[in-house]
């Protein structure tokens, strides 16, 4: 053996049973150690991405070597090179998010500042809407965008695009801080941007702006005025009181960023919305961040890619050049890209298109196997905070209970939490059902049926009730519901039952059940089911069914006739047959 480290050469993702194969390993072992490493929702042919297959591949004494040409590479060399561009920076204008609770005033707010800059004289007016709008002030100009809320605010970031740099978090005076108000606060604070908090409806009877500043003091937010660092500003949407000291208090907070880019540069932006115009074709809504973009400019953005034919700002203008924190429309695109989908200009048009197909091809294959990679788990959970995914367990003996109940609570993860909210043996009871629905929990049964009312009841109250006979299946599927990959699954369509009344011994045949359908109706094709007082006795299929003394396909609900079951002799009266399809669905767990 070499002393040098033995190395894997992936190229940015691989199979879980290639990297075992080229480590000269089980495919199990990896699973495990990636199991034991936390990832869930994996089986051997899932696909890992190269950080995953790194520290995976560590624990068997190997490197990993990611030898994928990066697609940083691929857009440096469609970019050009830029060295000779790298010019002096120059300032440039505030990029500005409104958020804040529901109804506070946000889309009030923006209007305001949409007219009063309308009233200052603005030749026809803020008339297109094209995601985001420049204001003049006399510190200089600003750039709202558009969209309020925190919806907007977190789409981009998830999708990486930080766009914003400040945020005025909007507060009705007469209402004070509410659950959004502190999500906005949290947002801004996770993402690093300042805030402006804008006191707003204080022409109303009931407002008291001090109480905002008490309430958002000790949430980060303490006043300029308290030795804090945060600017606040009493507003009114609808007189239009302290509009322009707003205007004056974000240059300001503007001013202490020191924000810059270099005009001179190809341009850098972000799609803030895309649609496909009936008349126009792909149309995209970007907010330049660097450089400036031109007309006849080539440029990529996500999967699609194209020469800019046209540019439209604010004012319904065409214009030919859009420089640093400028909103323009642009049309020439060959797709409809995503908001917060980073643009660029690009120099070479062959690259830029092929990097645009090869991200397309890429977007495909990601939908068809979703690759695995801890931080993209991580990052979905991360958007829901904590959750609860609560349990009722019913199994067939008390060691199923046990083993299923000690399996799935250890899937726990600091942001999913498998709460296991009552656990026993037997059937699926209305209890069941109702403690189901009350703590919003799912139910796994295990070798065991739903009895009695239980499943209409179920039906009636939206509770999901799961069966398995296999721990695993149930595993599996709880880990791949936590990661958000449950794929369509195949369920179980009920056709009816049968009452076994009477036992006919029939030679070498086997045993033949006298019954009655006593609900729906029971198909020679079907699957069917043995149930004894609730708990599932066997499984299998049909050998035989007979009406009087002819083979049929289906029996109806109220009829008599005799089934032979397909190697299963040991029936006993009162048990009950059931039969159903199996069917594929979208999966809800
Ligand atoms: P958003 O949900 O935060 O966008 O809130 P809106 O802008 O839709 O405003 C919610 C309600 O508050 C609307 O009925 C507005 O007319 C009202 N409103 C907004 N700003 C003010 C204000 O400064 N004073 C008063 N009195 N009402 C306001």
């Amino acid at each position: 053996m070499s002393a040098r480290k033995k190395v894997v050469k992936i190229e940015e993702q691989v199979s879980l049973h290639t990297l075992a194969a080229r480590m000269g390993v089980k495919a199990t072992d990896v699973l495990l150690k990636l199991l034991a490493l936390g990832v869930t929702g994996i089986h051997v042919n899932s696909v890992i991405d190269a950080d995953a297959a790194k520290l995976v591949a560590s624990d068997f004494g190997w490197d990993v070597e990611d030898v994928a040409v990066t697609e940083e590479q691929i857009l440096e060399h469609a970019r050009g090179n830029e060295e000779d561009e790298a010019g002096p920076l120059s300032p440039r204008s505030p990029i500005v998010t409104v958020m804040g609770h529901v109804d506070h005033g946000k889309t009030s707010l923006l209007d305001r500042i949409r007219q009063s800059k309308v009233a200052a004289g603005e030749a026809g007016g803020i008339t297109q809407h094209v995601g985001a709008y420049r204001v003049k002030t006399s510190k200089g100009t600003i750039t709202f965008l558009d969209t309020p809320g925190h919806e907007a605010f977190t789409e981009m970031r998830a999708r990486g695009a930080s766009l914003t740099d400040i945020i005025v978090l909007v507060v009705a005076a007469d209402e004070g801080e509410r659950p959004q108000t502190r999500e906005a606060i949290r947002h801004a604070q996770s993402a690093k941007v300042p805030v402006v908090v804008a006191v707003n409806k204080v022409d109303k009877p009931g407002a008291d702006p001090e109480r905002i500043r008490r309430e958002l003091g000790p949430l980060g937010l303490a006043p300029e005025a308290w030795g804090g660092d945060t600017l606040y500003c009493d507003v009114s949407a609808k007189t239009g009181e302290g509009i322009e000291h707003l205007l004056e208090m974000i240059s300001l907070q503007a001013e202490m960023l020191h924000l810059q880019a270099n005009p001179k540069r190809p341009a850098t932006g972000t799609v803030v919305e895309a649609l496909l115009d009936r008349g126009k074709g792909p149309l995209a809504r970007v907010l330049v961040t660097d450089g400036t973009l031109r007309t006849g400019d080539v440029v990529i953005a996500g999967a699609a890619w194209g020469r800019v034919r046209a540019m439209t700002d604010e004012l319904g203008r065409r214009v030919a050049e859009a420089g640093p924190s400028t909103p323009v429309e642009i049309l020439g695109l060959s797709d409809v890209p995503k908001a917060g989908d980073t643009l660029y200009a690009a120099r070479d048009q062959k690259k830029a298109q092929a990097l645009a197909e090869a991200r397309r091809t890429k977007a495909g294959k990601v939908q068809a196997s979703t690759p695995l990679s801890l931080a993209g788990l991580a990052g979905r959970l991360a958007a829901a905070g904590q959750l609860e995914l609560r349990l009722i367990l019913k199994a067939d003996v008390q060691g199923s209970v046990e083993a299923l109940s000690s399996a799935l609570s250890r899937l726990s993860t600091d942001k999913v939490r498998v709460n296991i909210t009552h656990a026993g043996v037997g059937a699926v009871t209305e209890g069941d059902v109702n403690l189901a629905s009350a703590a919003k929990a799912i139910v796994v049964g295990f070798n065991v049926r739903p009895t009695g009312k239980a499943a209409s009841l179920a039906e009636a109250e939206g509770v999901e009730i799961r069966s398995y006979d296999v721990i695993y299946a149930a595993i599996d599927d709880v880990m791949k519901a936590m990661a958000g990959l449950l794929a369509p699954v195949v369920v179980e369509k009920p056709l009816g039952a049968a009452e076994v009344r009477e036992l006919f011994k029939i030679g070498k045949l086997g045993t033949i059940a006298g019954c009655m359908v006593t609900s729906g109706s029971v198909k020679r094709s079907g699957k069917v089911r043995l149930v004894r007082d609730g708990v599932k006795v066997w499984e299998g299929k049909i050998a035989g069914l007979r009406r009087v003394k002819e083979d049929v396909s289906s029996v109806e609900r109220l009829t008599e006739c005799g089934i032979l079951l397909d190697g299963y002799s040991a029936l006993k009266p009162g048990d009950v047959i059931e039969c159903y399809e199996m069917q594929e669905v979208a999966a809800t767990l």
